[in-house]
């Protein structure tokens, strides 16, 4: 059995097993494998071990990547920074952008995808980007911004807004992640409570291959993860 099909067998009984030990239903938590700097061939061999979800962080690798492995039916979703000039690339192929940031990128998207599917009730699922961690280096909103945004992208035809993602502070013991996921979770859980919002939000997209299991515990729907997959990047 090779590299990536042993990580993935691997980490699907992982997460298996810590949802069944918080209580929660492994169906409600699935694995996005992070394809930046993957080659096709290896997503391609992840595809054949069952990974059906995969998420890049480049809008022309997608691009590209989705048209190279275009005779699979992978899920694409989006979770790199994005430009408004770049949204023509990410909506031919994602089923989910997980990094908006503001209205107009929100805006941009929503005119790309209706370009490209027409006049049909089929949408572009979205998340916010939350800096979590307030770091000036990173993208997303902050989380007192959160709740005007979520209700301006609800109103947004042809998106889907379906939660929240948010990449915290990089550290080397997950428990220091702890504390910004149960305030990601708060956050949603809030969002929901105060009903400005047409439909529920459902997905908390966080966790990474060092922090994956507390994330678990703490609420989230996506895991991303690249280097428990795919190995270092160099
Ligand atoms: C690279 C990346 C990941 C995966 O991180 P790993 O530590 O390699 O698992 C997740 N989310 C985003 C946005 C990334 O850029």
């Amino acid at each position: 059995m090779s590299k990536v099909t042993d990580n993935i067998r691997g980490l699907l009984a992982r997460i298996e097993k810590k949802a069944l030990t918080c209580g929660r239903d492994p169906s409600t938590v699935r694995l996005v494998a992070v394809t930046k700097q993957v080659s096709t061939e290896e997503i391609r061999e992840a595809f054949g071990a069952g990974q059906v979800i995969f998420g890049e962080n480049y809008a022309q690798d997608l691009r590209d990547k989705s048209q190279a492995l275009g005779d699979l039916p992978i899920e694409w979703h989006f979770i790199g920074h994005l430009q408004k000039n770049k949204a023509k690339y990410v909506v031919s192929t994602a089923r989910c952008v997980q990094t908006i940031d503001g209205i107009e990128i929100a805006t941009a998207l929503s005119e790309q995808y209706k370009k490209r599917v027409g006049e049909t009730s089929q949408k572009l699922e979205c998340l916010i980007e939350v800096n979590a961690g307030g770091e000036l280096s990173k993208s997303g909103v902050s989380p007192d911004d959160v709740p005007a945004l979520a209700e301006s992208v609800s109103k947004i035809e042809n998106l889907k807004l379906t939660g929240l993602m948010s990449i915290p502070p990089f550290y080397n013991d997950p428990e220091k992640s702890r504390p910004h996921f149960r305030a990601m979770k708060d956050l949603l859980d809030r969002l929901n409570a105060e009903g400005k919002i047409n439909s529920k939000l459902t997905e908390l997209s966080m966790g990474m291959s060092g922090d994956f299991e507390v994330a678990i515990e703490e609420g989230a729907t996506l895991l991303r993860i690249g280097t428990a997959i795919f190995g270092e990047r160099i």
